[in-house]
């Protein structure tokens, strides 16, 4: 894809799911890939060997470089060392994909004030400190710059039992429209990508049981959940120059669950 070819990465949460699917699609497109992982570089290393033997299969792709960083996305120390760890590694840093993402399920009058602030802490606060940093890289090396955020259509739909991740993903709008809006002149530009039902292990408590995949797929206009190859193919447009004139948009990636699917027959009249 246009632009991607030798650009320096980093995706957090990159050691499974959508996160790992958007390293591999990035590597595949000539980008050098920083991995974030959470605790044990082993966890990441499934990633990185997948993404190797994608970007190998074009032969002007087999320089391209992979870095595993550690870090916690809700830790400030840990995003500060991990972004200055890429940029000593790849000697710049061009995309950031703030991927790292948690949920918990709860009724909200249950939900205690460390569970909200935790999902408050990786989903919102960690993406918000992981562009914060690499704008400051940006900046001082006054080169242009690409930061995707993963959203969710939590981002526009609400979400009962699940309050702080609506929250996170509704404050995400506002933080890839504001940091946008703010930067753009300075040849930044943010933009979301918000997935709908996806086969990850965060869906585990439906994906293998065939009668809740069906209840959740006869909600979506298309009739199947989505796959990670999708969301970042997705991702890897936002972050190429073919999108070199959009910024502060969502990307609703998502089979049309964001369309009121219960509004395909007319109910009301
Ligand atoms: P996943 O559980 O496979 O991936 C989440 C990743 O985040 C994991 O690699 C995990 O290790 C990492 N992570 C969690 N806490 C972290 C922390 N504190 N620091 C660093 N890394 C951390 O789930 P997924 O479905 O691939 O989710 C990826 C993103 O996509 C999330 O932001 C999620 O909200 C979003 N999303 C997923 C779906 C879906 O249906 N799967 C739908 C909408 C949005």
């Amino acid at each position: 894809m246009k632009g991607l070819q030798g650009k320096n990465a980093l995706v957090t949460g990159a050691t499974s799911g959508i996160g790992q699917a958007i390293a591999i699609k990035l590597a595949q497109c000539g980008c050098n890939i920083a991995i974030n992982y959470r605790r044990t570089p082993e966890s990441a290393t499934d990633t990185e060997e997948m993404a190797m033997e994608k970007a190998c299969k074009d032969i002007e792709n087999c320089g391209m470089r992979s870095l595993l960083v550690k870090g916690d996305v809700s830790q400030e120390t840990d995003i500060v060392k991990m972004v200055n760890s890429v940029v000593d590694n790849f000697g710049s840093l061009d995309i950031l994909i703030n991927n790292a993402g948690i949920q918990t399920e709860c009724p909200s009058h249950e939900l205690t004030t460390a569970d909200f602030d935790q999902v408050i802490a990786v989903n919102l606060r960690g993406a918000f400190l992981c562009a914060r940093e690499t704008i400051k890289h940006f900046l001082s090396q006054s080169h242009s710059g690409v930061i995707i955020n993963i959203s969710s259509v939590h981002e526009i739909i609400p979400r009962p039992k699940y309050l702080s991740y609506s929250i996170s993903k509704g404050g995400m709008e506002n933080l890839t429209k504001t940091l946008a809006l703010e930067y753009a002149h300075r040849g930044i530009r943010v933009n979301a990508v918000a997935p709908g039902a996806t086969v990850t292990p965060i869906n585990q408590a439906w994906i293998d049981d065939p009668e809740k995949k069906a209840t959740v797929e006869s909600h979506i206009p298309i009739c199947r959940a989505g796959t990670t190859e999708e969301i970042a193919a997705a991702v890897a447009f936002l972050a190429s120059d073919e999108a070199a004139y959009i910024t502060g948009q969502t990307l609703f990636v998502d089979g049309g669950l964001s369309l009121y699917a219960d509004f395909r027959e007319n109910w009301s009249a």
